[in-house]
């Protein structure tokens, strides 16, 4: 469903992608992990074209998504099968759980009200927040926020959910609930891209982990296979670090 070849990207002099290639395929739940500042969020704010490419070949769900010239009707179609979940969950502050959920079916999807709504109380159940609705985002603890976020993710029905470390800004204790909630939907068959800190989460739930390094991507496989038997000495320093 993503393909990138040879992908770089540049903040003026500082080149952050380096020649990334990778397929990403339907099904796929990829953990990205690597040290800090090793490109990761940058890697995959490029998949749905949050940033724009320097170099390389960048294709999503079948569209070239390469040129810095793609139509804004092309990015709006492809970020509605592509969605994002940030860091920080990105809910509008002044609207209800239940009209979060309902803005991108209704301004992007143009789907009638009625269908908005009962779309977004079905993911609102499944991510046990029915009683929510009516609330406001500061109403709610991170946790449930992000859950929130993740619903609002689902409710534009896509193919694939790109995940922005959505557990680092949570305390511990509320950690579990999202990653649960996350858990459920890989088994779901949801394809998955997830930039994490959360080892267990990588080595149980992922079916491939993405290691990054210094702007490429230094190991991707099974994460039995990587973690348990890691090829190169920074993966192995960076285990040692984190275990
Ligand atoms: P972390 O695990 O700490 O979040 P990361 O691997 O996700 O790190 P990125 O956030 O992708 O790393 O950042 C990689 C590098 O690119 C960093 O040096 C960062 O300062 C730089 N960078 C990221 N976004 C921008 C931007 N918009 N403008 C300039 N530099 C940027």
């Amino acid at each position: 469903v993503i393909s990138c070849n040879n992908l770089r990207k540049s903040f003026g002099s500082l080149e952050v992608l380096k020649g990334v290639t990778s397929q990403i395929h339907k099904g796929d739940v990829v953990s990205v992990i690597g040290p800090s500042g090793c490109g990761k969020t940058t890697f995959i704010r490029c998949l749905n074209r949050l940033e724009t490419i320097t170099s390389g070949q960048l294709e999503v769900m079948g569209m070239d998504m390469s040129s810095s010239k793609v139509s804004q009707t092309a990015l709006r179609t492809m970020r509605s099968k592509v969605n994002m979940v940030f860091q920080h969950f990105n809910l509008f502050p002044h609207l209800t759980v239940l009209e979060n959920l309902m803005l991108a079916p209704r301004k992007v999807l143009k789907h009638p009200d009625s269908e908005c709504k009962d779309r977004a109380m079905y993911y609102l159940d499944k991510v046990g927040l029915s009683a929510k609705a009516d609330f406001y985002p500061d109403q709610l603890s991170g946790g449930q926020k992000q859950r929130v976020a993740i619903a609002r993710s689902l409710c534009m029905k896509p193919e694939v959910i790109l995940f922005d470390e959505p557990t680092s800004a949570l305390d511990p204790e509320l950690v579990g609930e999202v990653l649960e909630v996350m858990r459920k939907m890989a088994e779901a068959g949801m394809t998955m891209v997830v930039v994490t800190h959360e080892m267990q989460f990588a080595s149980e739930v992922a079916n491939r982990v993405f290691f990054f390094n210094q702007g490429v991507i230094e190991e991707d496989g099974d994460p039995k296979v990587v973690f348990n038997n890691p090829k190169s000495d920074r993966l192995k320093a960076f285990l040692s670090r984190i275990n």
